[in-house]
């Protein structure tokens, strides 16, 4: 009987750790799913920030286009000023040649502005640069990493299941379909071994009589709390 259960802790053993690995290898997709709406976010930031400053450009141009103007009819009027023949007219046109000045200084103003947040944005463009590269070669070293990973646990996979069909030729087929009937109801977990009196998977006392029965191990025993299939560990 001890080399049975031998043999069924063997394969729970098999299984546990090819569980593990089917855990891990069905968490890739959603790992590089991640990465890649990382570099998704980055670009679509950097991106907002390049309309953004077109944009400013587009104003600036505008703005000096309006200055050139300006100033090119602050020029003709202050020809004009010579040819003036009444005083009403001169104060006339000097309080137009005023006004452009007036308004040339706003725009100057909202060009100054303008050029200020296009220095601030190209400035946070040239940090996202390298910051671009810095994420994009941590990016794809963690996919390098996932994928060597996964080939690995691939690899691994494919070890233990030629081991699980081993293994379990060596069992008895009336003992096997216990084990796999145990397995399914018990939520993959069919073999529990029992330390101290206490079952190790549901943590329930195991009664007396039958501990002793287990430590002499003559029959397949289960435990009475959660019906897996019971083997005594000794601790000491
Ligand atoms: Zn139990």
């Amino acid at each position: 009987m001890k080399e049975h259960i031998n043999n069924l802790v063997k394969l729970q053993k098999i299984e546990t750790e090819s569980n593990g690995i089917k855990l891990v290898l069905s968490n890739v997709t959603q790992r590089l799913d991640s990465l890649s709406s990382r570099f998704g976010e980055f670009e679509q930031t950097t991106k907002d920030k390049e309309v953004k400053l077109d944009e400013l450009k587009k104003s600036y141009r505008l703005y000096k286009s309006d200055i050139e103007m300006n100033i090119s009819r602050l020029k003709k009027s202050q020809e004009r000023l010579g040819t003036i023949k009444t005083n009403k007219e001169y104060h006339s046109l000097l309080k137009e040649i005023e006004d452009i000045k007036a308004i040339n200084s706003q725009i100057e103003d909202k060009q100054f502005e303008c050029l200020e947040q296009m220095e601030d944005i190209e400035r946070v463009l040239s940090d996202r640069n390298n910051e671009y590269k810095e994420l994009s070669e941590q990016v794809n070293k963690e996919k390098q990493t996932i994928a060597h990973e996964t080939e690995k646990n691939d690899k691994r996979l494919a070890e233990l299941d030629t081991e699980w069909k081993r293994f379990s030729g060596k069992i008895e087929p009336e003992l096997l379909n216990i084990y796999l009937a145990v397995r399914d109801k018990a939520g993959g977990i069919a073999v529990a071994p029992v330390i101290n009196s206490v079952c190790y998977v549901c943590n329930m006392n195991i009664p007396p009589q039958m501990y002793n029965d287990l430590q002499r191990c003559k029959s397949l025993k289960f435990c009475p709390s959660c019906q897996r299939i019971i083997y005594w560990k000794n601790t000491n």
